[in-house]
């Protein structure tokens, strides 16, 4: 673990308080993979982490957690607490802070989230996390059925870790999804595509889907195109072929590039004026969904004559000037003209070349 970890963990302890590194640090570090997020619990509250660590910052939209940045770490301490009562079967709405590590631990989701470093680096492992990660097996700590239902969410962790872990799932925490599964209508589009975005850039992403479709969870969020997705390295091309733009929320420009891609998917990827309206990027996804090589998309692409209007040999003013007219929304129509003659190599992009082919055809 590193030194800069342990002095924060020290700092808490110091003051009087236990505090642990747990959860997905602990994991991966144990897994030979380092992080930068760090979740450390303790039991001081909020208020009393204010006072070792004043810099902190305490989210908006979170309680009983504070944020500590130190270089390039990021750091969310969190009290121990006890959670009461849930909500939507996603959050907590009432929840006790509490002094005893073990009570914090059986909370959480799964076992091999549980395991404990403490400020002398000495793991602590209460509840076997660390023959799960032996066993590669993702399983609910205590009762799965239950787990499930107080937060649907820690359905799509399940399949997130199995997939990026390359884990499988326990018998019974598999059973609890099988049964539970339905509630993950009552999730946010908003946190059921972040799980997404990880189970698809997921280098074993293929398996991650598999195991959504095994399950069924494809129909309970609503991807019925998810059988049709062949793996690709493209996160936008999964939500292109999903086709879901209507409830998961995406941003402007992911949902323009998801358009262009399905309108590209439509065409002939290697016509040159296809390739020079859709760009390389968008050409290259929607012709590897269509199983044509990117290579060749990428040589064709090179060879074009022009990649924008800016490369055509004169511009629209003198155009105007040639055609003896003051400029107007016609030259949208020349541009258009010449840019398919110059692509499929009917025109020189020359400006003689131009000049002569604009004086006969539009004088
Ligand atoms: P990563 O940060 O790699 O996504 P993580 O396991 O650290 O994985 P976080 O969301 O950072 O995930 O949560 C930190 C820890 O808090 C988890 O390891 C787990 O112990 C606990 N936890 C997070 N979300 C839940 C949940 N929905 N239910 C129960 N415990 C949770
Ligand atoms: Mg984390």
């Amino acid at each position: 673990m590193e030194k800069v970890i342990q002095k924060l963990l020290k700092e808490i302890y110091d003051s009087g308080y236990q505090a642990y590194v747990v959860g997905g640090y602990v994991r991966d570090y144990l897994l030979g993979q380092t992080s930068n997020d760090i979740d450390v619990c303790t039991d001081a509250t909020p208020k009393e982490l204010k006072e070792i660590f004043p810099e902190a910052s305490i989210p908006k939209d979170d309680y009983g957690s504070v944020i500590v940045n130190q270089g390039s770490l990021h750091f969310e301490i969190t009290t121990f607490r006890k959670e009461i009562s849930y909500q939507s079967h996603r959050f907590p709405v009432k929840l006790e802070y509490i002094k005893d590590l073990y009570q914090d631990l059986l909370r959480r989701d799964f076992t091999i989230n549980s395991i404990c470093i403490d400020q002398e680096g000495s793991i602590i492992d209460h509840l076997h996390g660390r023959r799960d990660l032996e066993l590669k097996v993702i399983r609910t700590i205590g009762d799965a059925f239950l787990k499930f239902e107080q937060d649907a969410l820690r359905i799509l962790r399940a399949v997130r870790f199995a997939t990026t872990l390359d884990f499988e799932l326990s018998p019974e925490t598999e059973e609890a999804i099988l049964k539970h599964k339905h509630l993950l209508r009552e999730l946010s589009y908003e946190r059921k595509r972040e799980e997404l975005d990880k189970i698809f850039t997921s280098k074993n992403a293929k398996a991650g889907i598999s195991l959504l479709i095994q399950l069924g969870l494809d129909q309970e969020l609503e991807l019925t195109h998810l059988k049709e997705v062949s793996y690709t390295d493209s996160l936008i091309a999964i939500w292109a072929v999903l086709d879901v733009l209507d409830l998961y929320p995406f941003t402007s420009n992911e949902r323009d590039l998801i358009c262009d891609i399905k309108e590209a998917y439509l065409c002939q990827i290697l016509d040159p004026f296809n390739l020079y309206k859709y760009g390389l990027y968008v050409s290259s996804v929607a012709g590897e969904m269509k199983g044509e090589s990117v290579l060749e998309i990428t040589k064709a692409y090179d060879a074009l004559p022009i990649s924008s209007r800016r490369d055509i040999a004169v511009d629209g003013d003198f155009i105007a000037e040639v055609l003896g007219k003051e400029p107007g929304p016609y030259l949208k129509d020349v541009y258009e003209d010449l840019e398919r003659e110059i692509l499929y190599h009917n025109l020189k992009n020359e400006r003689e070349a131009i000049i002569q082919y604009c004086l006969s055809t539009y004088q």
